[in-house]
């Protein structure tokens, strides 16, 4: 087999490798069953086995009650931004967003082709690399939902706890960029989503989990692929789901509790990101982007003294074997992703380049 890099790409992501190793034998045949994952029937015996193990290892890795329900669904976290509006939004009704990045940013704009949008609070000022205080977020009361993005991918910033919204408004969350890495309140919101790219699987398939009486308020005529309705009734078959992305979905489940579960995954996320955060921190050529108080876990912004330096170090990096450090366009320099399958070894080799880096360019 050929050698793998330590991969920092933002999405599609790293993922762990004994899930890959699975999938390997599952693609030839699936369980002894003679036939590969991506060619069973959805409705046939082994993927139903599939599909109930992955929604049940969900709730349980989660704490997720039987009030919510775990939906797999198409079109990446992108289809939720349109989708939730056109569920719960429309003529006389306000949706309150914060506006902390340019997924926020993006939600927002499809939330405006179906209703009022109140931005509760936004961090464009400083170019995202900040998130507002609970005290600088105005949450309308009597909104139809309240929406926040709990890490912010691009800007590398992470909302620490679950932000209070006032009684009785449903809170939703992009949840796409640092789901199940750490424990989430999942009582304290009324819908988590998130495109499966980054911390669960393949690209194009995400996670819904709904509270099962917004199900029941939501919008009734939309086409049946729209309504959460529809696919919480056929779970999640309504139409042939994308069935490997729920399959790898599940053995990533299935890692995260041999790992320990949500609380294992946030001590070793943290103390992955403070290897390089402490370097940044006493680095004299390398800088965090985001604010101290409001640094991911998951995506580390960081800038060098130079544009021309930051071009070279991406180039050495890269050759180096440690791909996808390109901070995203519109914040520049650079960028680690450390999701949930990255390993510490990894960081520590980066950390080690980036010494040795700058000890060169002095
Ligand atoms: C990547 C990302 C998205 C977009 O996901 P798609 O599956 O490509 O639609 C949305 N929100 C956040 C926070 C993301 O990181």
């Amino acid at each position: 087999m050929t050698e793998r890099l330590f991969n920092f790409s933002a999405g599609p992501a790293i993922l762990p490798e004994p899930v890959l190793q699975s999938a390997q034998s599952a693609l030839w045949a699936f369980e002894d069953s003679g036939i590969g994952i991506l060619e069973h029937s959805h409705r046939g015996a082994l993927f139903s086995k599939v599909i109930e193990e992955t929604e049940a290892n969900c709730r349980k890795l989660a704490g997720i009650s039987d009030d919510y329900e775990v939906l797999f669904l198409q079109g990446g976290a992108s289809t939720q931004f349109f989708m939730i509006p056109m569920s719960w939004l429309g003529e006389g009704k306000t949706a309150s967003y914060v506006n902390t990045g340019t997924w926020s940013n993006k939600a927002i704009k499809e939330a405006k082709l179906y209703g009022d949008v109140h931005v509760a609070a936004s961090s464009e000022d400083k170019n995202f690399s900040y998130l507002p205080t609970e005290a600088e977020i105005q949450w309308p009361a009597g909104a139809a939902y309240a929406h926040y993005t709990s890490n912010n991918t691009i800007a590398g910033t992470q909302f620490a706890g679950t932000p209070t919204v006032p009684e009785g408004v449903p809170l939703i969350c992009d949840a796409s960029s640092d789901i199940f890495s750490k424990p989430i309140d999942v009582g304290a919101h009324g819908m988590i989503y998130a495109g499966a790219q980054k911390n669960l699987g393949p690209s194009g398939l995400a996670l819904v989990i709904v509270r099962k009486d917004m199900v029941e308020t939501a919008k009734q005529e939309l086409p049946s692929m729209l309504q959460y309705r529809v696919h919480a009734k056929t779970g999640s078959c309504f139409n042939t789901p994308p069935t490997f992305g729920i399959y790898i979905m599940g053995e990533v489940f299935k890692w995260i509790l041999e790992q320990g579960g949500l609380d294992a995954m946030a001590k070793l996320n943290e103390s992955k990101a403070a290897i390089l955060y402490d370097y940044l921190d006493e680095s004299a050529m390398f800088r965090g982007t985001a604010r101290e108080s409001d640094r991911s876990l998951m995506n580390i912004a960081f800038r060098a003294t130079s544009e021309e330096l930051e071009a070279q170090f991406i180039k050495e990096a890269t050759a180096a074997g440690l791909p996808g450090l390109k901070g995203h366009r519109s914040v520049g320099g650079m960028r680690a992703s450390t999701y949930n399958a990255f390993p510490a070894k990894g960081v520590t080799f980066l950390v080690d380049f980036m010494k040795s880096f700058e000890n060169k360019n002095k």
